[in-house]
């Protein structure tokens, strides 16, 4: 199919990075609207115009609690998730001196939680590493064993943003419930597209993102169990029961409570097409192109991911024909850093700097059809070929 002809049947870009962030839904954009323009009082105003804002804050909130089996009070609004990943770390931590100054964590946490923990070690805390298999699963001995009498805050995220693995979370938050530790978990990417009771899982407190999920960027939400002790993560007003100062983004959680509600609602009929797609993916993958392994999970892995190593290219290389055929997708090492190193979450799973570098992260949602991973996987495999022959060339 010629790319204009393809375009046309395809409806090009074909976007394959939801893992980096979502498209506004219609309906949340619609729900937004009103609040930039006639809406637009103070959440903290008591007048008309301030309590219409109010409502439609509390309503959002009660969205995102109902979404986790939690109450209205137990959600705090944030910028995001890597302002919930910093607020529930160091405020959790820093509230629980009198107990210890041990914390864990995984190598495969996203900066926002890593660089929180390494910022607080200079700060004395001691960091412990909870070490991932090379699928980027965790064995709850390994949890078990590290747990200290001292240890105040485990931060082990719900699923991984590269390879795609979920980690066993309910039984980890058990553990830590045991023993007293408090139980931080980033859903970053998994809130509205895997149930989550936080009262069945143990968690303690829970990083969400809106952008994930069809939502705005530049809003979250954590969620604070009743009883759980945090400092202040901003000053400057008393809004957010004093955790968080500042004016509310009333717009932005409007929209994220939109999204909340649009997602729940198509949950589980999402989780099947997107798992039924993503194993799809997988087979033309393996059926099309040669000296292709698949990295993480298979067995607990968020439906929406795709994530390979594709012997001989370099998928930086690739993402350039991916992109001049109208298609977006992702690469598994840092280049954009200006660096060759493998990402700090395939150096955990103990790949090599080679595999590293042929990682490509393709990750579905809500516009994708098997028509395009059709598409997709066709062109993959001419430029996987024309790439493998060029290096070939180049050798002899
Ligand atoms: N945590 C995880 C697992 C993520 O994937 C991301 C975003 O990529 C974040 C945190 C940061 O979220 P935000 O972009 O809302 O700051």
């Amino acid at each position: 199919m010629s790319n204009k002809s393809a375009s046309s049947h395809l409806n090009l870009p074909i976007y394959l990075d939801y893992a980096a962030t979502s498209p506004v839904h219609p309906q949340v954009l619609e729900a937004m609207s009103p609040y930039f323009t006639e809406m637009y009082g103070n959440s903290a105003s008591l007048y008309s115009l301030g309590l219409q804002s109010r409502e439609a804050v509390d309503n959002a909130r009660s969205a995102v609690a109902k979404a986790l089996n939690a109450s209205s009070g137990e959600i705090v609004f944030t910028s995001g998730g890597t302002e919930s990943d910093n607020m529930a770390i160091r405020g959790a931590a820093q509230a629980k001196l009198s107990r210890g100054k041990h914390l864990l964590t995984t190598p495969i946490e996203h900066h926002a939680v890593l660089e929180t923990m390494e910022r607080l070690e200079h700060e004395g805390f001691e960091i412990e590493m909870i070490p991932v298999d090379c699928e980027g699963m965790i064995d709850l001995s390994e949890v078990e064993k590290r747990l200290r009498p001292d240890t105040t805050v485990v931060s082990v995220m719900h699923a991984n943003n590269e390879i795609g693995t979920i980690l066993p979370i309910s039984e980890i938050g058990a553990l830590c419930r045991a023993k007293g530790a408090i139980f931080h978990t980033d859903a970053v990417q998994t809130f509205g597209k895997i149930p989550i009771d936080v009262k069945a899982m143990s968690i303690d407190l829970l990083s969400i993102s809106a952008h994930k999920l069809q939502g705005p960027k530049g809003v979250g939400a954590l969620y604070v169990r009743r009883g759980v002790t945090m400092t202040r993560f901003q000053d400057g007003g008393e809004q957010e029961k004093g955790r968080r100062g500042g004016t509310l983004n009333v717009p932005g959680i409007v929209g994220l409570g939109r999204a909340t509600e649009l997602a729940i609602a198509n949950q589980l009929s999402e989780f099947e097409r997107l798992s039924i797609l993503r194993e799809y993916f997988f087979r033309r993958i393996s059926e099309d192109i040669s000296r292709t392994k698949v990295n993480g999970s298979r067995s607990s892995r968020l439906p929406m991911n795709v994530h390979v190593c594709i012997e001989g290219v370099h998928a930086e290389t690739l993402l350039l024909s991916l992109d001049m055929a109208g298609i977006c997708a992702s690469a598994g090492s840092a280049c954009s850093s200006g660096s060759e190193d493998p990402s700090h979450v395939l150096k955990a799973i103990g790949m090599s700097s080679d595999s590293a570098r042929s990682a490509l992260r393709m990750t579905i949602g809500a516009s994708t059809t098997q028509i395009q991973i059709d598409y997709v996987v066709d062109t993959l495999a001419k430029a996987v070929s024309d790439l493998r022959k060029m290096s070939a060339s180049c050798l002899t």
